[in-house]
């Protein structure tokens, strides 16, 4: 097997730079060496975010020149982190126009996975770098579980999905991570989670980066399945973008300019415990009268409690509603009206493009979003005539928090200098077939 001088050149090139300066300084110029691997980053950058790409484009939207993208992606393929998309044209011909093809991450560039759990469940994605799925994974806990058996679940999970897929934790990137509660990017530590609940105060970044040894990033659920409906569901293509999650807890992931906004410390969205009446009933947090009281599904288990019976779940309510029952009927569309007007305040004083409902109640469709998009319609005072308001295509829960982890987790890849580390030093040779 020959490897080249140049190719050989190029990894000490990109390790020396990533190790010693990190992928940050390379970014802000300077010496040669750093535009160099600057430009590359720019067109990882590009793959990440735009799919396969041609040279051509890549050139036109970063403004260098077709000869510097030449050399760059040259590079990037010899070391098995890019590869050309073979393209066929009408009638199945494949195209011989080798500098013509589109550009995609190479299959065995190293993979990502997305963790998401909630009170119950655990789920496990895990994709190449183009996102398609390599292998998932999901397993129910139970909701007393402590920290500890929750996150040696996760692994264990996590490690099955890579075996089958072929793989192991070498194969691995990064890996994004899913928890409820209020979560500095920044520290890793869970604040702000109901003091009861497991993952309370816990820093979950380092315990899991401990645990698999590999990079890590946490980020709360509801803000990961807003980041997957951004990219693979419902809400694609819209710049300010509002997802809500309607389940046991309401909650709520802005993105704005297609970035997520987290807020001072990790803490926007949390609609379900806002107050919607001050003199309501207690709510656990401390406050009264949160919207969770009103149309979590506890409370729609509650109120249904007398129809369906004590120990009726939510699938028990939706075969309901699918059957014509009046009586749940009218409770999940009195949930998504309550709902709908605390919307209607958040679409005043942030004007969404697009509201995308996710989460189990949502899967009850028009009963529920009819009566949400009415509420809007009424008490916003923004032009609603532009605002749409659909069901989540990723239906919620944890699968899509897995998803928007790896989604998060890819968005890292050139940000993270480990992360990047791991891309230019894998051991790629062996596919190095030249
Ligand atoms: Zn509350």
């Amino acid at each position: 097997m020959y490897v080249s001088r140049l190719f050989t050149h190029s990894l000490s090139f990109l390790r020396t730079v990533v190790h010693n300066e990190g992928v940050n300084s390379a970014r802000s110029g300077g010496s040669l060496r750093n535009l160099r691997l600057s430009n590359s980053l720019h067109v990882l950058d590009l793959v990440v975010s735009q799919g396969p790409m041609h040279r051509a484009e890549m050139a036109r939207r970063l403004g260098i020149s077709r000869t510097t993208i030449t050399t760059i992606t040259r590079e990037l393929m010899e070391r098995g982190v890019l590869v050309e998309l073979s393209e066929r044209v009408e009638g199945g011909d494949e195209v011989d126009g080798r500098a013509g093809d589109q550009l995609a991450f190479s299959p065995d560039a190293g993979w990502i996975a997305g963790m998401s759990q909630v009170l119950d469940r655990i789920c496990v994605r895990i994709t190449d770098l183009m996102g398609n799925e390599v292998a998932s994974a999901e397993a129910a806990i139970g909701a007393k579980d402590d920290w500890q058996l929750r996150a040696e679940a996760a692994v264990y999970l996590l490690d099955r999905a890579l075996k089958e897929g072929g793989g192991d934790r070498d194969d691995l990137l990064g890996v994004g991570i899913g928890l409820p509660g209020q979560i500095n990017p920044v520290d890793g530590i869970v604040h702000g989670a109901l003091a009861d609940q497991p993952w309370h105060g816990i820093n979950a970044r380092q315990e899991m980066n401990r645990r698999l040894g590999v990079p890590v990033f946490i980020d709360n659920n509801v803000r990961l399945e807003a980041i997957a409906e951004a990219k693979w569901g419902a809400g694609q293509g819209i710049r300010d973008l509002m997802y809500v999650s309607m389940s046991s807890g309401i909650a709520a992931g802005f993105l704005f300019g297609g970035e997520l906004y987290r807020g001072s410390g990790g803490g926007a969205g949390e609609l379900g415990h806002t107050s919607i009446d001050v003199n309501g009933p207690a709510c656990r947090c401390g406050n009264h009268g949160c919207l969770v009281l009103f149309a979590g599904t506890p409370a729609i288990l509650n109120r249904l409690a007398a129809t369906l019976g004590p120990d009726a779940t939510m699938d028990d309510v939706l075969a309901a509603n699918a059957a014509g029952d009046r009586s749940v009927q009218n409770v999940l569309s009195e949930a998504g009206s309550v709902v709908g007007r605390l919307l209607a305040s958040m679409c005043n004083l942030l004007n969404p493009q697009r509201i995308v409902v996710g989460g189990q109640t949502s899967l009850a469709g028009a009963v529920v979003l009819d009566p949400l998009r009415e509420s809007i319609n009424r008490y916003a005072l923004t032009p609603s005539a532009a605002l749409e308001v659909v069901v989540s295509d990723l239906g919620g829960g944890p699968e899509a928090g897995a998803a928007g982890g790896a989604a998060m987790a890819l968005s890292m890849l050139t940000t993270s200098p480990e992360m990047f580390s791991r891309l230019v030093d894998r051991p790629a040779a062996g596919s190095l077939g030249v």
